[in-house]
């Protein structure tokens, strides 16, 4: 083995510590990589690849990137989900004796960044911990280090259950114990494209006391730690800015599952993947990042309780209703910065003066915001206004101490205001007061000497200094002057006394420096103390921004209001919000939904591409979005309150995990025949469609007839297999609908209405037509169909041939119908028949019989 230098021992050792990071070894002005870190680096930053001592037998590979740019090339790791060891010198080059001393000093991974440059404004960025109970439970953990917030929440039915609570979070990395089953593991990778990280070993710390308040089960706690513990061992700093864990009560809220957040796209689409397109999209009228990522979290989980459900819509039609004052809200909400992040990192210490800045003005917006808050008539509106408190005494020490265009270190002085702190003050006037004299000083030499260019300057290598043109050096006095620097055309000298005041200036301006970097520190301590109060703030004003947002998409898109049923379901003129959304022409055709006791369940059928799965998503989305205190697109709308939502829709293959459509078919409808109650609702779209005609057809029925039976939940299910519709006679909550399709000149006219009664045809043959097959296939379609419409169940390919027609046998004349041969079996027979062997030499018959062997032989 290759004898190492020191240095790289160092570095050998300390990345032991960090296999799966890269680690960025600080070497002067440069983070440096090694070995296959170099070379893995080099290639996902596009950066060069060299090596280290190349003059060696075994030269080592090596990259690095600029200390000072640093942020990028981090950014770029993480955001591909990989970790970063940040290696820092931990002693002064200049007194250490042998190899400098390092450490790392934190590991940035992609559920820990806290630079505001690798957050997205209006998403959280979590990272989650998983952790497993012998008894089969599981605690999921998150925690967004930006803004401090812990959530918690316990799970009791199953791994399925962790992986349908985890999906669609916006979880960027997922701590785990690695006694975890590898296959878990992987559906964790796959399903949720996570880093995963391991903490195996977790203890409780006293400091973890206070988070873990609200935890009164030893299950939640340990969970908590285990994330706690990954945190502390990675960031390296104290915990003061976390927030209290907040139990999630998995049962005070409507639940969907992993599907029906797929399929019915809430907050991003199922193919694209992105914002646009979503429920999300068309209801984000939030004018703050703040309130950007609370609709997020709301629609994540609408509510169950019908009094938290009316509280938001009073507010977001108080909010509806008074428009004018809408607009003045929403403009006082735009000054209103990122309180939640902005605390997260007062207390995280990464904040700066700048932010700081924002800090104030957003507070100072407090009073305005209240003010107009009042003038909203809704008496739940003057409630929240109420609980609006105005935190004076930080606006005021931020008034006090911090001049108003700060820069952004805070290392550089040029942060603290005047009359702040009289220290400061008076090292500033020292230095002041030493310009002032220097400037005077110039002067001084100009009238003395004549000479009309003299001038003083000021170097970081030679401090102040007198610079004379070289014409005008005879005009200096002898012997007054030292000189310091020989220029082309000028040279510079410096006198005692102005060495005795640089030397003042100087010492001023270093503890002046010194000194506001310190009293910054300590302004920022002071902060810590009002957390809480502006993580409160923070939440208040999420909460206005997603209620007036509500009432401003509620205006634009004509929502209405819904009101809570018992049981009862009734839409009047319900739409699609998205689907209406894109087609801009308004030519959205609304439809009535109703279902009740005893007419629980709607059988829907007609032609495919007329709007079955769109009434069916229009539904569920309505059902979330008044579950989520938002109105609603109908003309009216009365709901039940629904404990559960399962969608089967769609035929969007689970190719991630490698599953047949057919087979997520069915696990979907498992999962939701498994969990589903008669308080849940159930879109079951196209059933069975992915087996064999009998096969799908008596698995639809059988999956219906037993959530009338047993489930009772409302269900609504479509088909395209007509025979089902005669279910309505023996399955008494079960009515039959259908989707109005026209025949003209013909084609097919989908007039997306849905009407009482079971659709009289399947219309496929004109969606393919419209989809713009080859006309002689369409031929042939509606010929095999005919012949199946008379009654021939199974048509074989030459049952339905006819000459004239598009057939694959044509030249071979009409097949034998019973005999069940194929058609080159019958041509091959019909010579056989024809032969006359008597008229033939053995000779001829051998050569017949070889011709007719060959023929069958090429079937
Ligand atoms: P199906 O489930 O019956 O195959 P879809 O629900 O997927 O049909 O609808 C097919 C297309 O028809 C949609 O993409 C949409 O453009 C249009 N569509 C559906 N419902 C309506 C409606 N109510 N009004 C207008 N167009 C609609």
């Amino acid at each position: 083995m290759a004898k190492h230098t020191p240095m790289m021992e160092q570095y050998l050792k300390i990345k032991a510590d960090y296999k799966d990071a890269f680690l960025f070894f600080r070497l002067g002005d440069f983070y440096e990589m090694f070995f296959d870190d170099a070379i893995q680096a080099a290639r996902e930053l596009e950066i060069t690849l060299t090596k280290r001592d190349p003059g060696q037998k075994e030269p080592i590979p090596m990259c690095g990137v600029p200390y000072h740019s640093a942020e990028n090339y981090i950014k770029t790791l993480i955001s591909k989900g990989y970790k970063v060891a940040i290696c820092e010198q931990v002693e002064d080059p200049k007194t250490a004796k042998g190899v400098v001393k390092r450490e790392v000093i934190q590991l940035i991974t992609p559920g820990t960044v806290m630079e505001s440059t690798m957050l997205e404004e209006g998403k959280n960025n979590y990272i989650a911990s998983l952790s497993h109970f012998p008894d089969e439970t599981y605690t999921v953990v998150y925690n967004d280090l930006s803004t401090g917030e812990n959530r918690i929440a316990l799970i009791s039915l199953g791994w399925d259950a962790v992986i349908h609570e985890l999906y669609n979070q916006p979880i960027r990395e997922v701590v785990i114990a690695s006694s975890l089953p590898d296959e878990l593991q992987q559906q964790l990778r796959d399903r949720l494209q996570v880093t995963l990280s391991y903490q195996d070993e977790v203890t409780f710390n006293a400091e973890y006391r206070d988070l873990c308040e609200n935890l009164h089960d030893e299950r939640l706690v340990e969970g908590f730690s285990r994330l706690l513990n990954y945190i502390q061992s990675t960031q390296k700093r104290s915990l003061d800015h976390l927030q209290q864990a907040e139990v999630i009560e998995l049962k005070n809220h409507l639940s969907l599952d992993m599907y029906s957040k797929r399929n019915l796209e809430l907050t991003e689409t199922m193919i694209k993947k992105g914002k646009h397109g979503s429920l999300l999209w068309v209801l984000d009228h939030t004018v703050t990042a703040m309130g950007a990522r609370m609709l997020k979290k709301w629609l994540e989980r609408p509510l169950l309780s019908r009094g938290k459900i009316e509280a938001r819509l009073d507010v977001a039609e108080g909010f509806y209703r008074g428009f004018i004052e809408r607009e003045d809200l929403r403009e006082t909400l735009k000054s209103v910065y990122d309180l939640e992040r902005l605390a997260g990192r007062v207390a995280f210490g990464n904040v700066n003066a700048r932010d700081l800045m924002q800090v104030k003005q957003s507070l100072k917006k407090i009073p305005a915001l209240k003010e107009v808050l009042q003038q909203f008539e809704q008496k739940e509106i003057q409630k929240l206004a109420d609980s609006l408190a105005y935190p004076r005494e930080i606006v005021e020490l931020l008034d006090a101490s911090l001049i108003e265009e700060p820069p952004i270190s805070i290392k550089d002085g040029s942060i603290i205001k005047d009359g702040y702190h009289t220290q400061l003050d008076t090292y500033r006037d020292a230095s002041r007061n030493g310009k002032q004299w220097i400037a005077e000083l110039e002067q001084k030499e100009k009238q003395e000497t004549g000479i009309k260019s003299l001038k003083i300057g000021y170097n970081r290598v030679f401090g102040y200094y007198i610079e004379v043109t070289r014409a005008n050096l005879h005009l200096l006095p002898e012997g007054r002057y030292e000189r310091k620097q020989t220029l082309t055309n000028a040279e510079r000298y410096i006198t005692p006394e102005l060495k005795e005041k640089e030397q003042l200036i100087l010492e001023a301006e270093e503890k002046s420096v010194d000194l506001e970097y310190r009293l910054f520190i300590e302004i920022r301590e002071q902060l810590k103390e009002f957390i809480p109060q502006l993580q409160h703030l923070a939440e208040t004003v999420s909460t206005i921004d997603v209620l007036q947002s509500f009432a401003a998409v509620s205006e634009a898109n004509q929502f209405k209001r819904p009101t809570f049923t018992d049981g009862r379901l009734m839409v009047k003129k319900s739409r699609h919000p998205v689907v209406e959304q894109v087609m801009t022409d308004g030519s959205f055709v609304p439809n009535d939904i109703s279902l009740d006791e005893e007419k629980r369940m709607l059988l829907i059928t007609g032609p495919n591409m007329s709007g079955k799965s769109t009434y069916m998503r229009q539904l569920a989305l309505t059902v979330i979005m008044g579950q989520i205190g938002c109105f609603v697109p109908a003309d009216e709308a009365e709901l039940p309150i629904f404990d559960q939502i399962f969608t089967r829709i769609g035929a969007a293959d689970d190719l991630v995990s490698g599953q047949s459509t057919f087979m997520v078919e069915m696990l979907e409808a498992n999962h939701a025949l498994q969990q589903a109650t008669d308080r849940s609702l159930l879109l079951l779209d196209e059933i069975g469609r992915g087996t064999s005609t009998y096969d799908g057809m008596a698995l639809a029925q059988a999956i219906i007839e037993y959530i009338h039976e047993h489930i009772q939940a409302k269900t609504l299910f479509s088909t395209h297999y007509h025979e089902l519709t005669a279910l309505e006679e023996p399955l008494a909550n079960l009515k039959n609908v259908h989707v109005r399709a026209e025949e003209h000149q013909g084609n097919v006219v989908f007039l997306h209405q849905i009407k009482e009664g079971a659709a009289d045809e399947s219309y496929g043959i004109y969606v393919a037509k419209l989809a713009g097959l080859p006309e002689a296939l369409i031929g042939r379609a509606s010929a095999i169909l005919q012949q199946l419409e008379a009654g021939n169940e199974a048509a074989s390919a030459e049952e339905v041939s006819e000459p004239g027609q598009l057939s694959f046998f044509a030249e071979e004349g009409p097949p034998e119908k019973k005999e069940k041969t194929t058609a080159r079996e019958s041509k091959v027979i019909r010579d056989l028949k024809e032969l006359d062997l008597f008229a033939m030499t053995p000779l001829e018959a051998m050569n017949a019989l070889h011709q007719l062997q060959k023929a069958a032989k090429k079937q």
